[in-house]
């Protein structure tokens, strides 16, 4: 069984078509996935879906490219996450290739973030693009990590250098890979997803974006993680049912959700 550790099925497009989305999700053999929150007026929606689906869970947060929308304060998002089936803050994090200019609010909306996650002991779903120095860096001074008494979480959508990967693993962090992985172009990550250790992984969609090959370009959907899990294992020479066994153990023991 796999775990889709990170979609957007309250997005319009796949909202539209859920009771496919499952039927798909059942045929890969995919058991859950994680409906990850954007902004706080999507928050309602993306706490309904987790409501009514027992193998959906959610998150609450505001993306880093999301400008002209409510900004949480810590007390908020602390108030938001206390529902059960709330296991992470976020997503949450920096993307300075989207937008330009002084991004002081997107840092100081990520550290808010990360003291959310603290104060709940949930983990952050890290969402780093063009910015990973300083979002190691806000990482490490607000004590995001399980090493600095935080909550730890997960760097999502992984594209990033190994040394980036060692340094989020060393705050006791996991990493998951997306589409991005297969595809051809994508050498320079492979080198990564086969450096990192199976017990530090997960895997994810990102669904509607990013579906991988052989669908690339297609509308993505939480069944073809199991594409991504069948990937790495062909790339680290290991049965399928190894990756989807430590994948799904990793997830339910980063969200703390007993399997
Ligand atoms: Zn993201
Ligand atoms: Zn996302």
């Amino acid at each position: 069984m796999f775990i889709d550790s990170h979609c957007h099925i309250n997005f319009p497009e796949l909202a539209a078509r859920l009771p496919e989305i499952f039927s798909k999700m059942a045929e890969n053999r995919v058991t859950h996935a994680l409906c990850v929150c954007v902004d706080m007026p999507d928050f309602p929606q993306v706490l309904a879906l987790a409501e009514q689906y027992p193998n959906v869970y959610a998150s609450v947060g505001v993306h880093p490219d999301y400008e002209d929308t409510p900004e949480p304060d810590v007390d908020e998002l602390v108030r938001l996450s206390e529902h059960p089936k709330i296991v992470g803050i976020g997503e949450t994090g920096l993307d300075y290739y989207r937008l330009e200019g002084d991004l002081e609010w997107q840092r100081n909306r990520f550290r808010t973030h990360i003291r959310a996650s603290r104060a709940t002991g949930k983990p952050l779903i890290i969402h780093t693009r063009s910015a990973s120095e300083d979002t190691i860096r806000l990482m490490r001074e607000e004590g995001a990590g399980t090493d600095a008494g935080g909550a730890g979480g997960v760097m999502h959508c992984f594209t990033e250098s190994l040394q980036v990967a060692e340094a989020a693993m060393e705050m006791g962090f996991y990493i998951s890979f997306s589409g991005i992985v297969t595809f051809k172009n994508a050498k320079d990550l492979q080198e990564v997803a086969r450096a990192v250790p199976l017990e530090r992984m997960l895997i994810e969609t990102d669904s509607p974006y990013l579906a991988p090959v052989p669908y690339r370009g297609k509308m993505n959907e939480p069944g073809l993680v199991s594409h991504v899990g069948q990937f790495l294992a062909d790339l680290n020479g290991v049965p399928v049912e190894e990756v989807a066994r430590q994948t799904t153990e990793n997830f339910f023991r980063l969200f703390k959700i007993s399997g």
